[in-house]
C-alpha cells in the first residue's frame, strides 16, 4: 500500500464574490486554499473537519465537478486539473463520488436499473444485455435484491439509497471513490452497515477512498490516513492512531476533546474553542485558526505557518513546532 495513486498540490478553490449594480468581483471566498495531501493506492485517507471548513469543496475540484483556481491534481501522475474536457472524459471513469444524501442525488423518476445502468450507458460500455447483466451483478454486490431492478428510489430506505449509490459509481469500475459525508444521513444503526460495506468492497475491487466527514468517529472507524483541514487549509496529516493519540495541532486536540471516548476511566479534557469560524471571504491574516486558538503567539498573527514534518508520517501546520518559533 506504498504506490501514490492521488497526489494535490496547492489546490485552491475560490469563488468570486460580485457586489454594486455591475456586478464587478469585489473579492474572493477562499473554500480551498492551496490544500496539499497524496493518497497512497488501497488505503482509506479521511478528510475532516467542521461544516464550512472546505473538505467537501476539495472532493469536488479533485474530481472536477468544480473547476480548481490553482494548483494541480495527479492522477496515476498525471495532472487532471488542467485536462481539457474531452481528455477529463476517459478518467472519469476511474474517479467516482458517492454522495451525502442519496435521495437527492437519484433521479426520482428513474427505476433502479436505471440508476446503475446510466454511468455505463453515458460511458458506452457494454451491450444493452450486458448492461442489464452487470446490473444484477452490481445489485447483488452491494446487498440489494436484484428482484427490486424495477423499483423506484423512494420505495427503499435510506441506508439501502445509499447503497444505489455506491452501485452507481461502482458500476464503471474505478480506482478512487471520493465519499462525501457518506453515513451522515443515516441512523447510526444503518451507518456501521453502510461502512462495513465500503470495507469489504474496497477489500473486493482493490478501491482508494477519500473519505469525507465532520464527526471523528467515523473518520477513525474507516480511514489509515486523516487530514484535518480548518477554513480551507490542511492544518494537520497523520496516520489514523498518531492523529487520534497524539494530535498535534491546537485545533485538532480541541475537535478530537468533544469526541466521547468509549472506557470513561480515559477521560479528555475538553477544549472548548471561543468565537466562531471566521468568513473564508476574509480570512484572519497568519494562521487562520490564530482567533481561536488558546496558544497563539505574535507570530501566529503576521505568519501563515506552512507543513511541518513531524517525523514519519505525521505533519502539522503550526509555528509551534518550527524551532525557534516561540522566540519569533
Ligand atoms: Fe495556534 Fe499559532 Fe499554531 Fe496557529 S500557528 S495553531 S495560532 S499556535
Amino acid at each position: 500500500m506504498s504506490e501514490t495513486v492521488l497526489e494535490v498540490k496547492n489546490l485552491s478553490k475560490y469563488f468570486p464574490i460580485r457586489g454594486g449594480v455591475l456586478r464587478r468581483v469585489v473579492g474572493y471566498v477562499k473554500a480551498v486554499d492551496q490544500v496539499s495531501f497524496s493518497v497512497k493506492k488501497g488505503e482509506t485517507f479521511g478528510l475532516v473537519g467542521e461544516s464550512g471548513c472546505g473538505k467537501s469543496t476539495t472532493g469536488r475540484t479533485i474530481l472536477r465537478l468544480l473547476e480548481p483556481t490553482d494548483g494541480q491534481v495527479l492522477f496515476e501522475g498525471r495532472d487532471i486539473a488542467h485536462l481539457s474536457r474531452r481528455a477529463l472524459r476517459r478518467v472519469r471513469r476511474d474517479l467516482q463520488m458517492v454522495f451525502q444524501d442519496p435521495f437527492a442525488s437519484l433521479n426520482p423518476t428513474m427505476t433502479v436499473g436505471e440508476l446503475i445502468e446510466e454511468p455505463m450507458k453515458v460511458h458506452g460500455l457494454y451491450t444493452k444485455r450486458e448492461r442489464k447483466e452487470k446490473v444484477r451483478e452490481m445489485m447483488e454486490t452491494v446487498g440489494l435484491d436484484p428482484a427490486y431492478v424495477q423499483r423506484y428510489p423512494h420505495e427503499f430506505s435510506g441506508g439501502q439509497r445509499q447503497r444505489i449509490g455506491i452501485a452507481r459509481a461502482l458500476s464503471l469500475r474505478p480506482k478512487l471513490i471520493v465519499a462525501d459525508e457518506p453515513v451522515s444521513a443515516l441512523d447510526v444503526s444503518i451507518q456501521s452497515q453502510i461502512l462495513n460495506l465500503m470495507e469489504d468492497l474496497q477489500d473486493q475491487f482493490g478501491l482508494t477512498y477519500i473519505f469525507i466527514a465532520h464527526d471523528l468517529s467515523v473518520v477513525k472507524h474507516i480511514s489509515d490516513r486523516v487530514g484535518v483541514m480548518y477554513l480551507g487549509r490542511m492544518v494537520e496529516v497523520a496516520p489514523k492512531r498518531e492523529l487520534y493519540d497524539h494530535p498535534a495541532h491546537p485545533y485538532t486536540q480541541a475537535l478530537l476533546s468533544a469526541v466521547p471516548v468509549p472506557n470513561p476511566r480515559h477521560k479528555r479534557e475538553r477544549i472548548v474553542l471561543s468565537g466562531n469560524v471566521p468568513s473564508p471571504a476574509n480570512p484572519p491574516a497568519g494562521c487562520a485558526f490564530h482567533p481561536r486558538c488558546p496558544k497563539a503567539f505574535d507570530r501566529c498573527r503576521a505568519e501563515r505557518p506552512e507543513m511541518i514534518h513531524l517525523g514519519g508520517e505525521h505533519y502539522v501546520a503550526c509555528h509551534l513546532f518550527d524551532e525557534g518559533a516561540q522566540a519569533g
